[in-house]
């Protein structure tokens, strides 16, 4: 499933994001998050960005679509994702939509966490947080049992450099500026859900399961069977082609194997052709030698047709002797 998750910083979006990623085994994308973590790690980008967050302004679009850019590229995105603090405005929003058409991975739902502004201004002064288990509170709502002290590690609460109420402010107007807007953005694309921020988290979260059942499970659903039905007909056209190329290998080596053996007829016969050449001088000998007796027999039968011819003559004779008389 591929969701964005919209609302005013404190809205507590970040939380559900957290529960989702646990149930449905997705990873969430905070922008936030990755800006916080180069800050720390003083990258170039990191101290590029600190000043603008400092100030609870937007860092620039150019500096967050890149990172956006790069972890929507990692292959874990394509079991979808959930987009948390991203997009802040409607330029990234239409970078986001040209980013996902690219990659074949078109957003789902646009899910707004609603709550009032009052609510949201004690929820970020009072929010402390534990850098080492990742566990949030807030001291005015859900307090840790001992001050600044996580209750699940122990470790000691920080409190986020921009959640002072001048910065918290001046955030605060930022979202209703830029960010507002993306809510007529997503309504006009259909992919608009709300859902109440305040109460109880297990409440707010159960609500929010229930519109991605109804919302993108149908979905995912049918484009599962669309899915395997293309993977289907892939693999029998695999199997197709796999047959079609060995019918036509057995057909080349046939063809070959006839090839070979016409070869080797025509190799044997000229071979027998070379054989009778050098035959025939000796075969001349012996035809002639099987011919002396009968050149012979015409010698000896010479003067009997001499004979013959003496014995013709002679009755000739007779004959004229015949006519005279
Ligand atoms: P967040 O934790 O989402 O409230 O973000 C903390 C700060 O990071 C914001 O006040 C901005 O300065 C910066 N930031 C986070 N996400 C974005 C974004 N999508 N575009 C611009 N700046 C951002």
């Amino acid at each position: 499933m591929r969701i964005v998750l919209l609302g005013a910083p404190g809205s507590g979006k970040g939380t559900q994001a957290k529960l989702l990623v646990e149930k449905y085994k997705i990873p969430q994308m905070s922008t936030g998050d990755l800006l916080r973590s180069e800050v720390a790690a003083g990258t170039e980008l990191g101290k590029r960005a600190k000043a603008a967050m400092d100030a609870g302004q937007l860092v620039s679009d150019e500096v967050v679509l890149g990172m956006i850019q790069a972890r929507l590229s990692k292959p874990d995105a394509k079991s979808g994702f959930i987009l948390d603090g991203f997009p802040r405005n409607i330029p990234q929003a239409q970078s986001l939509d040209a980013m996902l058409a690219r990659l074949g991975l078109p957003l789902q739902l646009a899910l707004l966490v609603d709550v009032d502004t009052d609510v949201l201004l004690k929820r970020l002064t009072g929010r402390r947080n534990c850098g080492s288990c990742g566990a949030i509170y807030n001291i005015y709502f859900s307090a840790p049992k001992t001050t600044n002290k996580c209750d699940k590690c122990g470790s000691t609460l920080t409190h986020r450099s921009d959640d002072n109420e001048q910065t918290v402010g001046n955030r605060l107007k930022v979202y209703q500026q830029q960010t507002a807007p993306l809510v007529n953005y997503y309504k006009a694309q259909g992919k608009l859900r709300t859902v109440r921020g305040v109460g109880a988290v297990s409440v707010i979260f159960k609500n929010v399961t229930d519109i991605i059942e109804s919302q993108i499970r149908p979905l995912a659903d049918v484009m599962g069977k669309i899915e395997s039905a293309a993977a289907r007909q892939a693999a029998k056209e695999k199997a197709a082609a796999v047959a079609k190329a060995a019918a036509a290998k057995a057909e080349a080596k046939a063809a070959a194997k006839e090839k070979a053996a016409a070869a080797k007829a025509a190799a044997k016969e000229k071979v027998k052709a070379a054989a009778a050449l050098k035959i025939k001088p000796v075969a001349k000998k012996a035809l002639a030698r099987k011919a002396a007796p009968k050149a012979k027999a015409r010698k000896v039968s010479k003067p009997a047709a001499k004979v013959k011819s003496k014995a013709k003559s002679k009755i000739k004779t007779k004959a004229k002797a015949k006519k005279v008389k």
